[in-house]
């Protein structure tokens, strides 16, 4: 289940370093506990450095065109805010049994405004950058958060699972919290464990759909209405694939498990309300309209090229507005949706981009690292145009290249066969590839000639942001061979007097080939034991990296969204 994206650019390696499951600690015995909680009725401590903590956020304006929201859509808008801050008071109660209570305790012992703003930021007294460490009091965070009783085990959830198997799948439900009753666990379903919430939810977004214009949209509405009531999201989720070009893209209810560390089987609340873009809508078709010609270009001998399933749909999108899972922590720049397998064997899923939050992590994140890290001669190449071009290149090429395969034979996937290494590889073929794809295009016209100076130059910046967070996971690992790798063959260079990486646009373009050449042949021939030599060969983290990483202390982590809408939507 679940997929919020984590690549290049995008999504901070952060954010997936909060869904790596950590193992969940043991539940403390019932006289830590206790002590916990007397300490906690006293004064609650805060760590020292939670004003540094919070500056790693910096305040942004997340804003929005006024002129592209029609009048009709003002009025479903303020309606799905409503509706949202009510999913926002649910989420506080699944991320644990005790945070609301620690909040008013906070605000009643006049702690500083640091701490507030950092626990509103985190959404509770743990830090989600590091593993949920509290930084206000002492109490652990349960590991199944607030789905489940805080003295339940994973071993005894199972034992239930086994020993009443009519209720295994409540028990395990995405959708069930589980309580404890009389000694017995016992599923209760979102719509009756929050009921009174999602029913005004419910009736929100009933009336938001007597405004909305757009047939798909208005279905989508009132199917998430009934879904809120009756607890069978699959309609919806169905109804959500079919939006098509409604200018509004609206995502609300639970999707993602990893606020459940315990077991990974609870969805957690969450809500965005977006607005299509139209220009990078625009462009992303265009783009399509050679998905052929740039298919023959890639550097794969044409007996490897296979037929792929239908490429799931982009949309790219400006923010307006989130709430719960989605605005805790690092924010969300993509994502991926429905979760449901149903939905996606039927439909497919969809790929969401949010514009306007990429451009605030790059000028907040990504344009402070470039300043530190590369030649100062390239910084007027790293462009937000180009950087967000990068990002949907790397997308649409992961539609490209082999995909299913046949070994010696055998009928099987490139995933199937490269096993742990796939998400690595993956990932470092679509932004490879989408260098390759970039070149061609701009070589066509279909993309606008000064790139071919900047995309290098931005693609280099970007690696220092996706790498800064660790190198273990998928993408940081991907994007670690590639440097690696144009490094060693000189594409990316080094200068020893000014410590920064500078590129040489001779050979940039033919190493990257070389290289995308390398990746698309060892995926056609399912060869895992090419993919862990590349990666044994390219995944390290070399002293010239090292150096440079070591510099990027001061920059921020994310942005701390302020959504104008908030006040813009007064006077609709
Ligand atoms: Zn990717």
């Amino acid at each position: 289940m679940s997929k919020r994206i984590f690549w290049t650019a995008i999504t901070l390696t952060l954010a997936l370093a909060g869904c790596k499951s950590s193992k969940p600690a043991a539940p403390p015995s019932e006289e830590k506990k206790e002590q916990a909680q007397t300490v906690d009725k006293d004064t609650l401590k805060i760590a020292d450095d939670v004003a540094q903590r919070l500056e790693q956020f910096v305040p942004t304006d997340i804003d929005f065109d006024e002129k592209l929201v029609s009048q009709k859509d003002r009025k479903v808008l303020v309606k799905l805010v409503e509706a949202a801050r009510i999913i926002d008071d649910i989420y506080l109660d699944q991320v644990g049994p005790s945070v609301r209570g620690v909040r008013a305790q906070l605000v009643e012992q006049k702690a500083p405004a640091a701490a507030l703003g950092y626990f509103d930021i985190m959404y509770g007294p743990w830090d989600r950058l590091k593993n949920d460490d509290p930084f206000i009091g002492t109490r652990p965070k349960p590991p199944g958060a607030g789905f489940y009783p805080e003295d339940m085990t994973k071993q005894e959830l199972e034992e239930q699972i086994k020993q009443r198997p009519a209720e295994a799948e409540a028990l395990k439900g995405y959708f069930t919290v589980i309580r404890r009753e009389e000694g017995k666990l016992v599923p209760v379903p979102y719509a009756k464990a929050y009921e009174d919430r999602l029913k005004r939810a419910a009736a929100l977004l009933r009336e938001a759909a007597t405004f909305a214009t757009h047939a798909p949209l208005k279905a989508y509405l009132e199917k998430r209405a009934a879904a809120f009531l009756s607890n069978d999201y699959y309609e919806s989720d169905m109804a959500w694939m079919d939006l098509g070009d409604s200018s509004l893209e609206i995502v609300i209810g639970p999707y993602e498990v990893y606020e459940d560390k315990l077991m990974g089987y609870k969805a957690a609340f969450e809500a965005f309300i977006n607005l299509r873009d139209p220009d990078y809508s625009a462009r992303l078709q265009k783009l399509a309209r050679f998905n052929e010609e740039v298919e023959k270009n890639l550097p794969l001998d044409a007996k490897y090229h296979t037929k792929r399933g239908t490429a799931s749909p982009i949309s790219v999108v400006i923010e307006l507005f989130t709430a719960g899972d989605t605005r805790a922590g690092v924010q969300t720049a993509a994502f991926n949706l429905p979760n449901d397998e149903r939905v996606r064997t039927k439909k497919g899923s969809k790929k969401v981009m949010l514009k306007n939050v990429t451009e605030a992590k790059f000028n907040r994140v990504l344009v402070p690292i470039a300043k530190q890290a590369i030649d100062e001669k390239l910084l007027e190449r790293v462009d937000f145009d180009t950087y967000f071009t990068e990002i949907l290149l790397h997308e649409m090429a992961h539609g490209m290249g082999p995909g299913q395969i046949n070994v010696e034979g055998r009928e099987t996937s490139v995933n199937a066969e490269l096993k742990e290494l796939y998400p690595a590889i993956e990932e470092c073929k679509a932004d490879i590839t989408g260098l390759v794809n970039g070149a061609f295009l701009i070589k066509k016209g279909a993309l606008p000639k000064e790139m071919a100076e900047r995309l290098p130059a931005t693609y280099l910046a970007g690696v220092f942001r996706a790498v800064r967070f660790g190198t273990e996971e998928a993408h940081g690992k991907a994007v670690l061979v590639a440097f690696n790798y144009l490094f060693r063959k000189g594409a990316i260079t080094f200068d020893d007097k000014t410590g920064r990486f500078g590129v040489t646009y001779e050979r940039f373009d033919k190493v990257v080939r070389e290289l995308d050449g390398e990746l698309l042949l060892l995926q056609a021939k399912g060869s895992y034991a090419d993919a862990k030599k590349l990666i044994e060969d390219y995944g390290t983290v070399q002293p010239q990296m090292k150096q440079v990483l070591g510099r990027l202390t001061g920059v921020p982590v994310d942005i701390r969204p302020r959504y104008t809408i908030e006040q813009k939507m007064k006077a609709w």
